[in-house]
């Protein structure tokens, strides 16, 4: 590279593990710069407008919620690490949430023991087998794990004997951070367990924009600098060392590290074609993406009688969390009804979010017209369902309606297939084959709004800053 400008470190990707990383290390005088591909920051995690509407891409839950004041939890964590205040992110907390499989239900809130009791309610002759579980989880040392080969699957069945009760308890960690078809890595799925199940669902109020801005600002204010639309076309490298990027303006900028957030995969492709042939495995590349569509309605689903936050529901005899073979599986999916949680500011119309396991292949064979007729096919069969499950049908109310697909989900974020949940197998360590560029964020192995944070600090505490200062 020729004598370009240099940073201490170039991160890729302005999403949330790219932003909290960026904070990490501006709050220690390093120069900082992070780029970005789109115009709005945010990733998997922004926000669109719509007929005079925001709405939120990926935001249904803010996971790890727990009463404020208390320590040593990821949520606790990340605020110290980033230097924000519990209330500067304005919390509201779930009603409740639900697992519905056929002839049985599971609630679960804030409150772990309404789990406890549904258990003991739905499924008597497992409690000891989930107390078990419960007291492995809270012996394991997710974020230090000694063996990431493991199936979440076997070790919840080591303890637990109803199949049906291990699917119900798998169902809403796979819809909300696995990247491995009817599984997850055992120290994914006790985080999982842990920032769903035990911890909880909050939303930021006005949902992720305030916070985005709070980070975004925070960011700035250390001043750490940000240049949107300037999407990183090379990871330039040498002897196995990362130099530095080349922009796809084809402005170079060097730095002594380089944090990638695009993903394992995408960010090999950055590296060269030869980096990808030689590191890159396709059974790894990740399978999964969704269907998302979002119904605007003219009164709250809670008049209608949904009160529930979040439900993940499954209508056949055998859970399936894959790649569908055709455009998107309606048998299982998520319902999320943001109205419900507790805020200070309300929203002002009622809203349902209907999530979908979607197969990226057939969604990118459509062309033209096929392609828009497509979604309106998909959004009506997937509503047919859902109907079952909120009590009313969401066209009988709805004043607008949005639907994204995986098409959507890889323009926006350059992942490929839009995997949302990146490469089935992660990097726990963020190690690459160049030696100071690291993965944060998804393929690292933490993801969700949380995970993706403390992601973000704790690759650019381990690989960026001196360790005094972590
Ligand atoms: C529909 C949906 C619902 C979700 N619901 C929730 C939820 O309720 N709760 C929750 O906690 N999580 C949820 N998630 C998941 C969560 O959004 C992600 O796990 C998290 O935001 C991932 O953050 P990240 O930083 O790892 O990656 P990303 O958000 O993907 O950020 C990567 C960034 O890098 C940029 N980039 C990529 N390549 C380049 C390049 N070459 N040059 C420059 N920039 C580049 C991308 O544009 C992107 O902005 C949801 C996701 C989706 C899609």
């Amino acid at each position: 590279m020729s004598s370009p400008p240099t940073f201490d470190t170039i991160i890729i990707g302005a999403g949330m593990s790219g932003l909290a990383a960026g904070i990490r290390l501006a709050q220690f005088d390093q120069r900082v710069l992070i780029l970005e591909k789109h115009y709005l920051w945010g990733g998997l995690n922004s926000f669109f407008k719509r007929a005079g509407r925001r709405f939120d891409v990926g935001l249904h839950a803010l996971t790890n919620w727990v009463p404020k004041g208390t320590r040593g939890t990821p949520l606790s964590k990340l605020l110290r690490q980033l230097r924000l205040g519990y209330d500067d992110l304005k919390l509201g907390q779930q009603s409740f949430s639900e697992v519905r499989f056929p002839g049985v239900k599971l609630a679960f809130s804030n409150d772990f023991e309404l789990l406890r009791s549904e258990i003991a309610r739905a499924f008597p002759d497992q409690v000891e087998g989930f107390e078990s579980l419960v007291r492995r989880i809270d012996a394991y040392d997710a974020f230090r794990p000694s063996d990431t080969s493991l199936s979440a699957r076997s070790q919840l069945s080591q303890s637990i004997s109803d199949p049906q009760l291990v699917d119900m308890l798998l169902c809403p960690l796979l819809f909300y951070g696995s990247a491995r078809e009817d599984d997850v890595d055992w120290y994914q799925g006790v985080i999982l367990f842990k920032s769903i199940l035990q911890e909880g669902f909050a939303r930021p109020a006005g949902g992720i924009k305030p916070l985005l801005d709070l980070l975004v600002a925070r960011y700035r204010d250390l001043g750490g600098e940000l240049r949107m639309r300037s999407g990183v076309k090379e990871i330039v490298h040498e002897d196995g060392r990362c130099l530095g990027v080349r922009l796809e303006d084809g402005q170079e900028l060097a730095a002594q590290k380089v944090l990638s957030s695009a993903g394992w995969a995408e960010s090999m492709r950055l590296a060269g074609d030869d980096m990808y042939a030689r590191h890159v495995r396709p059974e790894e590349l990740g399978t999964l993406s969704f269907v998302e569509s979002i119904h605007v309605l003219d009164r709250e689903p809670a008049d209608l009688g949904f009160g529930a936050t979040i439900q993940f529901f499954n209508d056949a005899p055998e859970f399936r969390y894959r790649r569908p073979a055709g455009l998107v599986d309606t048998q299982s999916g998520v319902l999320c009804c943001p109205n419900n949680y507790a805020s200070e500011e309300p929203l002002r119309e009622g809203i349902i979010r209907t999530t979908s396991l979607a197969n990226p292949v057939a969604w990118r064979e459509l062309v033209g017209d096929a392609y828009e007729a497509a979604k309106e096919e998909v959004q009506t069969s997937i509503l047919a369902r859902a109907q079952e499950h909120l009590g009313f049908h969401p066209r009988d109310y709805s004043v607008f309606s949005d639907c994204f697909t995986p098409r959507t989900v890889e323009r926006f974020t350059g992942r490929i297939d839009g995997a949302v949940y990146g490469a089935s197998t992660k990097r726990f360590d963020g190690k690459t084959p160049l030696q100071n560029l690291h993965l944060i964020g998804t393929d690292q192995g933490l993801l969700g709004v949380t995970g993706a944070m403390l992601s973000g600090v704790s690759m650019a505490n381990r690989y960026c800053l001196k360790p005094s200062l972590r």
